[in-house]
């Protein structure tokens, strides 16, 4: 039965037993794979027959482990079809390049992770001669003025990093549709709460880093597409992913995978409470930004967008209005009151503290910062699940009374 449930879509997968009547799938160990009659490995490499359906060739082409993890990120976001890649930057670049030829020109929203950024405000023009205009991806007017009849992707991030404004997914892919352009969403901030390629989205992109694995042991991503997409990825002779070699190790995969069976746990309590602490930061007239809040700009669209059973997602920011400030916040939250951890990074059962102006945002100047609202002050935290609520808060508060940021009551 068809279902829009990402849930009930990954339980639907075929369950993959491992060699021995596992219940968990092995780790396929080999790097190359026999073929039973000497006429098939010709027939491999012209494409006519292609794995996974046909049989395996390389493990730098699809490897049978790597390949059901992508079978999961697959359910879960409601595509045809999905693969692995080493890293979140190496899933992005490897869609980018192909959708993109050289000559070919982006529209990419100004708020996007700092690896991103620099991957098209630096890298592709230099290296592919790929150009990207930055826009604010909320500004829909703005987005259709900025293509071109040679734009070709439009990208954004589904909840944007840092700033947590929310792409409105469906308008996006209607001007993307109106061109040439394939729309692509990076989902890292939001898998189950919200289902790109349902409302729109022609390729989604995940950086299995955060979220998806949780526990920051790996680096990961993930590319999920149409089937002709992803078999274009792993094309023997132009794929990206094929010829750039950024390959997932199986045993990553294998481990990865046992972790997508807790994710949605995982992500309904992070979301919980990062709900309970910015309601209460805002009742202390904390100048909190969570998209649960009814007075975030995207709050409406998100609600609209979203599936239910996750609330608003688990990250939040506070403006202590200077980078001093903040500093002396997460200062005392890491190290006297043991609330979370000075990290990068996101998704993790610990909460996770940064400051993005002077770090993941970095390689953006003062004007694109400011023009992106990203002040030096922001302090942007996943809000992690362990220790109670209580006693999360209340290290929360007292952090907040000792740097004067809140009245002692
Ligand atoms: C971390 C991150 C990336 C990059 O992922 P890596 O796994 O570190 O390569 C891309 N997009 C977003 C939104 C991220 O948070």
């Amino acid at each position: 039965m068809t279902t829009h449930d990402p849930i009930e879509r990954l339980a639907n997968t075929r369950h993959e037993f491992g060699e021995h009547g596992g219940v968990n799938m092995s780790i396929e160990a080999s790097t190359t794979f026999t073929v039973m009659k000497p006429g098939t490995m010709p027939e491999l490499f012209e494409g006519r027959k292609s794995a996974p359906e046909g049989c395996y060739l390389y493990g730098r082409h699809f490897n049978p482990t790597v390949y059901h993890l992508g079978q999961q990120l697959a359910a879960i976001e409601g595509t045809e079809a999905a693969y692995c890649a080493a890293s979140g930057m190496a899933a992005i670049a490897a869609a980018i390049l192909q959708l993109c030829e050289t000559g070919d020109h982006i529209v990419a929203s100004n708020t996007v992770y700092g690896g991103t950024y620099a991957l098209l405000h630096e890298f592709l023009p230099a290296k592919a001669n790929i150009h990207t205009t930055f826009v604010d991806i909320t500004d829909l007017e703005a987005v259709r003025a900025a293509t071109t009849d040679k734009t070709r992707v439009v990208y954004a991030e589904s909840i944007a990093n840092p700033t947590l404004r929310v792409a409105d997914i469906p308008a996006l892919a209607k001007i993307a549709h109106a061109g040439s352009s394939a729309l692509v969403i990076d989902n890292t901030f939001s898998p189950l709460l919200l289902s790109p390629a349902a409302l729109g989205a022609d390729v989604v992109v995940h950086s299995m880093t955060k979220f998806v694995n949780g526990a920051s042991d790996i680096i990961a991503g993930a590319v999920c597409g149409s089937t002709e997409f992803i078999q274009g990825l792993m094309d023997l002779h132009t794929g990206p992913l094929m010829i750039l070699g950024p390959t997932m190790d199986p045993s990553v995969a294998s481990k990865i995978s046992l972790r997508i069976p807790h994710l949605a746990l995982r992500v309904a309590e992070h979301a919980r409470r990062a709900a309970v602490f910015a309601e209460r930061l805002q009742d202390l007239g904390v100048p909190v930004a969570y998209p649960g809040l009814a007075d975030h700009p995207d709050h409406e669209l998100l609600r609209n967008q979203r599936c239910e059973d996750y609330g608003f997602g688990g990250i939040l920011t506070l403006d202590l209005g200077s980078e001093a400030k903040a500093n002396e916040l997460m200062d005392v939250l890491q190290n006297k009151y043991g609330f979370g951890f000075m990290a990068v990074s996101l998704g993790y059962f610990d909460t996770l503290m940064s400051c993005p102006g002077s770090s993941t945002s970095s390689e953006m100047n003062d004007e694109e910062l400011s023009i992106a609202g990203i002040g030096h002050g922001l302090v942007r935290m996943s809000i992690g699940y362990t220790g109670t609520v209580r006693q999360r808060w209340q290290q929360l508060e007292a952090a907040l009374q000792d740097i004067d940021a809140i009245d002692a009551s």
